[in-house]
């Protein structure tokens, strides 16, 4: 079965990614596809009100100031904020082994917030309630079983044999990208032998609106508070990030045991922890493709990079190259060029791909800097951070820039 149509562009692949980057291309007026393997009504279904820890969904994200204001312009965030989120005014670093700290506050940086955190789910469903209303044609309990250049146009084959065309395919499948393995498209990944624990707690005392980090040996481990419908101030997402031996052995302790760990690797700046929901493990990777386009292709999102989530700047680096692939397509049409041209694709990958390996980088350095014991660099890093948090101005410009405050 073939379908005449043919878009301008199809984006597969409707995470939080693709469908933003699917909305905005539309609104820019070029006939958008959006292919999701997902059904439409689970997608845009309500989250239930929280009566347990249980209640949220534990992929949560931290959305930077930069990638709210991205969704705010797609006509999304205020359907996030209408539902449960947490924005942040605060954030405390340390270090495990040592004294290192370092705190930064959103009215030190004059901002309202840090940024805020969100169940992934809330997201996607603000943005396909966008959709909903939008020219985006969307194809939704559909499988992308193979891709293919075709002339100047790519194809596409749905489960069940459908086909579709598009001048340019843009990739948002994640970071098993079948599409990217279609595409050719290699990658440089590396596995970082640690898994990433994540669950909801409940904590004895207020998270005071501050997203926590303590860094040790094994890997960061991390408390980021979440609102609830009553306004409840002691619900946290966690985020323990641990060396593969260590997570298995954590993730086999019973639900008392992992909270006393829990609660003396956080070092009980949050009380006592009083419920905690089902425990998941994500095995780490790093991944990098080598290029990011191919003829009448490109990749966006996890499908282009994954990182580890010590910075929580996975989905933030997403929204970086939808905003950036937004720009070079606008322009694009303005001078009356096709979307798959290829000076416009490659200077989305030349602007993408630096500030991409620059965080990537970073997250590495970071990494490393806090896996090891030795003590000229403990000394480095705890002296450092107490250097970096005396310093006033600096530390906040650093910050700002960091936590996309500074686009
Ligand atoms: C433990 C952990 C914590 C994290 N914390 C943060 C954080 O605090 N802040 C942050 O910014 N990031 C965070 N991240 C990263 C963030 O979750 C990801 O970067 C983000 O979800 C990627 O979104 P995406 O849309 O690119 O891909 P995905 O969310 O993987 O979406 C891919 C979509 O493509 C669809 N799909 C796949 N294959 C096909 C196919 N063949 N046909 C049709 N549809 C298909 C899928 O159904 C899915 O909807 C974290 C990651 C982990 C593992």
């Amino acid at each position: 079965m073939s379908d005449s149509k043919v878009f301008d562009i199809l984006v597969v692949g409707g995470g939080m990614t693709g469908t933003a980057l699917a909305l905005g291309l539309s609104q820019q007026g070029w006939k958008t596809g959006l292919i999701e393997a997902g059904e439409r009504a689970a997608l845009l279904q309500d989250p239930a009100p929280v009566q347990s820890v249980a209640d949220f969904e534990p992929r949560v994200s931290a959305i930077s100031m930069a990638s709210q204001q991205l969704l705010d312009s797609l006509g999304a965030w205020e359907c996030v904020t209408a539902g449960r989120h947490c924005p942040y005014q605060g954030m405390t670093v340390w270090d495990g082994d040592g004294t290192g700290r370092i705190h930064f506050e959103a009215a030190e940086l004059q901002a309202r917030a840090l940024g805020t955190i969100v169940e992934n789910r809330s997201i996607v469903r603000a943005l396909f309630a966008a959709v909903e209303g939008s020219a985006v044609e969307l194809i939704d309990g559909a499988q992308v079983t193979g891709s293919w250049l075709d002339g100047d146009q790519r194809g596409i084959e749905l489960a069940g044999g459908r086909k579709l065309s598009a001048r340019l395919v843009v990739a948002a499948d994640g970071a098993h990208s079948r599409m990217r393995q279609w595409a050719g498209l290699p990658t440089r990944e590396w596995d970082y032998d640690q898994q990433a624990i994540v669950c909801t707690v409940r904590t004895s005392q207020s998270h005071r609106y501050t997203a926590w980090q303590r860094f040790s040996q094994t890997g960061p481990l991390a408390f980021l508070p979440l609102a609830t419908e009553t306004g409840d101030e002691n619900v946290c997402s966690i985020v323990w990030s641990q060396d593969t031996h260590e997570a298995r052995r954590l993730m086999a302790l019973d639900d008392a045991m992992f909270t006393a760990e829990l609660e003396r690797a956080i070092e009980r700046e949050l009380g006592v922890v009083e419920a905690i929901s089902k425990r998941f493990a994500f095995p780490l990777r790093q991944r990098h493709a080598k290029d990011y386009i191919a003829p009448g292709f490109a990749l966006v999102g996890d499908a282009a990079h994954t990182i580890h989530p010590l910075a929580g700047q996975g989905a933030n680096l997403g929204y970086g190259d939808v905003r950036v692939l937004m720009e070079e397509l606008l322009k694009a049409k303005s001078a009356g060029l096709s979307p798959a041209n290829e000076l416009v694709l490659a200077r989305y990958q030349r602007r993408r791909k630096g500030e991409n390996l620059t965080m990537m980088a970073a997250m590495e350095g970071f990494k490393q800097l806090f896996g090891r014991d030795e003590l000229p660099l403990r000394w480095i890093r705890n002296a450092g951070m107490r250097w970096l948090d005396g310093l006033g101005p600096i530390k906040n410009r650093i910050a700002a820039e960091a936590m996309g405050l500074i686009i």
